[in-house]
């Protein structure tokens, strides 16, 4: 019962830094940057992907990102390397960390995408 979760031989490195501003180019590849400049948009937190996009390689969270804590965005990143997909709830820890709907709770949309998405013994949500 429960999902069954792999973690690749050293894990997933997480770096922390107290702002996080990205730009994408043309082919949607993401930029990191500390300092914000025109152009660039703020981060709650990124997760890198491995060539293939199946996989998180590495996460970076924002500490004082003023639409997020670092918790949330910590959690939020996890939840993509568990979901190993990009997609956002509209509530709870997975939705986007400028969502409305965005809250440090795990909640049943979270859930439900985690375990929706990952090979279970069985999906039983709570009620
Ligand atoms: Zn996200």
């Amino acid at each position: 019962m429960g999902c069954d979760v792999h973690v690749a031989p050293g894990g997933v490195p997480v770096t922390a830094s107290r702002l996080l501003f990205v730009t994408y180019d043309a082919a949607g590849n993401p930029t990191t940057y500390e300092a914000n400049a025109p152009g660039r948009k703020p981060l709650c937190g990124l997760s890198t992907w491995n060539e293939a996009r199946t996989d998180v390689e590495a996460i970076r969270i924002a500490l004082d990102d003023r639409a997020c804590t670092g918790e949330y965005a910590a959690a939020h990143e996890m939840g993509h390397a568990l979901v190993r997909a990009r997609g956002h709830t509209l509530t709870g820890v997975l939705a986007g960390g400028h969502d409305v709907g965005k809250s440090d709770r795990i909640d049943d949309a979270s859930l439900t995408a985690v375990c929706s998405m990952r090979p279970c013994g069985a999906f039983e949500p709570e009620r």
